[in-house]
Order: structure tokens, then C-alpha cells, then sequence
């Protein structure tokens, strides 16, 4: 008896709501009910990814894949609840919110300026050009990062991708010792994975929740997170593919953040708009997709000396604006 056709949400037998309980689901394959062929076939017909289908219609996916409309509903269900398409009361939003931790950054002006410090459940971008800090500042996070919740850390471990090669285990144990924390303990709850290219800095976060797990992480740190894909698609024919693998890496990020209530901290290099004539000619790379996708964005420049400026350009909650603070031999320090 074939089944009536599921148009509505009302008509959806009841959407799981259990998400960490199961095997993670990351890809079509993944989707219980879907097999080889069924992804193959799928993805042949641009049904590739899981928002593609979590908004396709039971009809639609039936016919592509040759399977009865109650299987294509299921599938369909289990790719939004994938993706947590579902709604949530205010209350829970609320309930989650509480969970929130802030990670100190060593300048009380600049913890100010993000309400506290970076956030946990959130990816937030810093950009700047060449020797502005973004480093200095990933440096002093990890070590933050580890300090007890009163001292403004996390408690937890860090995951650090590299993809610049500037990742200094010597810088780490100098900002230690200043931190008065053992240089080598620091070190070890560290984890640093060096990316080589995009593909492989996408496969290092889509493999990253085991360690996150095992080691209690609370921040993961991509420095830089465009560079890789700057170098590998160039041309404007790959722009989209680059747009899209941009797209996939940022979620995987945020998925991170929200299910392990950790702190994400991106930074992005800045490249020349010759088209500005006033104001500063810079901007992050990676257009809509880094930018979108980060919760806070963070412009960082370079002053006088030590000095360092770092202005909020984007936030959900938090009015724009600009804290100095000083890059240091011992870290990252208030400008008084
Ligand atoms: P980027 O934004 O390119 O990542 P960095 O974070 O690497 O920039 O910043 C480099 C700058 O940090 C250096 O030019 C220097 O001013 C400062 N810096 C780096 N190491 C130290 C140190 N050990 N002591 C004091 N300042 C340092
Ligand atoms: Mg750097």
C-alpha cells in the first residue's frame, strides 16, 4: 500500500530529538537507510549533502532513489535531525546559554570588549595583517585555556591547527612560566595537528572529536583558516568548490563548539582592496562564508610599539568597539 505523501511537518511521524546518542551523522552515507548505491545515486542527482536532502520533499527523494516515499520520509527526518533543524523554547536557548564559558585573553580591556572573553559555543575570527598579534593572541588562548575557570580558563585541553608553520612550543612555555603554570604541563595539553593543505586541515576537524573527547578540549585554535584554501584554489573556475569546502569546515567547527561547549578561535589573514580609496583597504579573505559563520569577528592592527589595537566588528549581543593591549615577552598584557 503506498503511503500518503509527507508535505508538511504535521504529517512527519516524530522527529527524533536525541543528537549526541547515536553514531554522528556528517554525510548522506551516514543516514541510516541510505546504502552505497542510494548515495550514489543521491548524489548523482546533486542530493550530495544533508541540507540538500533534509529539504527535499519524501516525493523527491522516493523517485531519485528508487525507494518507497515512507523510507525517503525517514531519511529525510534523520538528515534534519543530523543537522538539528528542529526548534527549541526560548527557555532551552536560555538553559544553554548558562553553560557558557569565557575564555580570558590575559587583557582585561580586551575581555571586556568581548563581554567577558571568547566565548564557548561560538567561532570567533580574528583578522589583521601580517604581525598584527592573531598569533601571539592563539598562543596565549592555549594557554588561558587551561587555567581554572576563577583565573578566566576553561579547564580543558586545546586542539591547535597549524597551517602557517608558526606554531612555537618555545613561545608557549615562555607565556607559561609568566602564567607561573609548569611550561612542560602546558605543553602537553596542547595538541598540535599541522595541516599541510585545505583538504587535509578539513579532515584534521572532521577527526578532531575523539581527541576533543579524550582530552577534555575547550578550545580549538585554526591559524590561520583561509590561508590553505587561498593557495589551492586559484582561479576564479574553483572559487565556488573553495566557497563550498570553506562552507563545510566552518560548520564542522561550529558543530564542535555547540556539542562539546568549547571555544573556537579562527584567524584569518587580510588582503588589499586597491578599489578603497578611504578608510583602511583591507579585508578578511574568504568573503560571506568565514565571515557568516563567525560569531564574533575581531579586526586587529598594530600601534605604537607593543601596543596593539583590536576592534569588535560583529557580534550578536555586544556593541562594536576597540580595546588597546600590549603583545609582550610575557603574553598578551593590558596596556597599563
Ligand atoms: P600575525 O598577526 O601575523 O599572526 P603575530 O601574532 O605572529 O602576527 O605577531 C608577531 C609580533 O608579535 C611580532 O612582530 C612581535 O611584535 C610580537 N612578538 C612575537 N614574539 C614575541 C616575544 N617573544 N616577545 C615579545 N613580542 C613578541
Ligand atoms: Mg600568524
Amino acid at each position: 500500500m503506498a503511503k500518503k505523501e509527507i508535505t508538511t511537518v504535521e504529517e512527519m511521524p516524530e522527529v527524533s530529538t536525541k543528537t549526541v546518542s547515536k553514531k554522528e551523522i556528517t554525510r548522506v552515507e551516514d543516514l541510516p537507510g541510505v546504502g552505497p548505491k542510494t548515495a550514489e545515486k543521491l548524489a548523482e542527482a546533486g542530493y550530495g549533502e544533508l541540507m540538500s536532502i533534509a529539504t527535499a520533499s519524501a516525493a523527491e527523494i522516493a523517485v531519485i532513489a528508487d525507494l518507497g516515499e515512507g523510507t525517503a520520509a525517514k531519511i529525510i527526518i534523520e538528515a534534519r535531525s543530523a543537522l538539528n533543524l528542529g526548534f527549541e523554547t526560548g527557555l532551552s536557548a536560555l538553559e544553554k546559554r548558562k553553560n557558557i564559558g569565557k575564555l580570558s585573553t590575559g587583557s582585561k580591556e580586551f575581555d571586556n570588549l568581548l563581554g567577558g572573553g571568547i566565548e564557548t559555543q561560538a567561532i570567533t575570527e580574528c583578522y589583521g595583517a601580517f604581525g598584527s598579534g592573531k598569533t601571539q593572541l592563539s598562543h596565549q588562548l592555549s594557554i588561558n585555556a587551561q587555567l581554572p575557570k576563577e583565573q578566566g580558563g576553561l579547564e580543558g585541553g586545546v586542539l591547535f591547527i597549524d597551517t602557517e608553520n608558526t606554531f612555537r612550543p618555545e613561545r608557549i612555555m615562555q607565556m607559561a612560566q609568566s602564567a607561573g603554570m609548569d611550561p612542560e604541563k602546558a605543553l602537553a595539553n596542547i595538541h598540535v595537528g599541522r595541516a599541510y593543505n585545505s583538504d587535509h586541515q578539513l579532515l584534521l576537524v572532521e577527526k578532531a572529536k575523539d581527541l576533543v573527547k579524550d582530552n577534555n578540549v575547550k578550545l580549538i585554535i585554526v591559524d590561520s583558516i583561509t590561508s590553505h584554501f587561498r593557495s589551492d584554489y586559484i582561479g576564479r573556475g574553483t572559487l565556488a568548490n573553495r566557497q563550498q569546502k570553506l562552507n563545510q569546515h566552518m560548520h564542522a567547527l561550529q558543530k564542535l563548539a555547540d556539542t562539546y561547549n568549547l571555544a573556537v578561535y579562527i584567524t584569518n589573514q587580510v588582503m588589499s582592496r586597491p578599489d578603497m580609496l578611504f578608510g583602511d583597504p583591507t579585508a578578511p579573505i574568504g568573503g560571506n562564508i568565514v565571515g557568516h559563520q563567525s560569531t564574533f569577528r575581531l579586526y586587529l592592527r598594530k600601534s605604537k610599539g607593543d601596543l596593539r589595537i583590536a576592534k569588535l566588528v560583529d557580534s550578536p549581543n555586544l556593541p562594536d568597539g576597540e580595546a588597546i593591549f600590549r603583545v609582550t615577552t610575557e603574553g598578551i598584557k593590558d596596556k597599563e
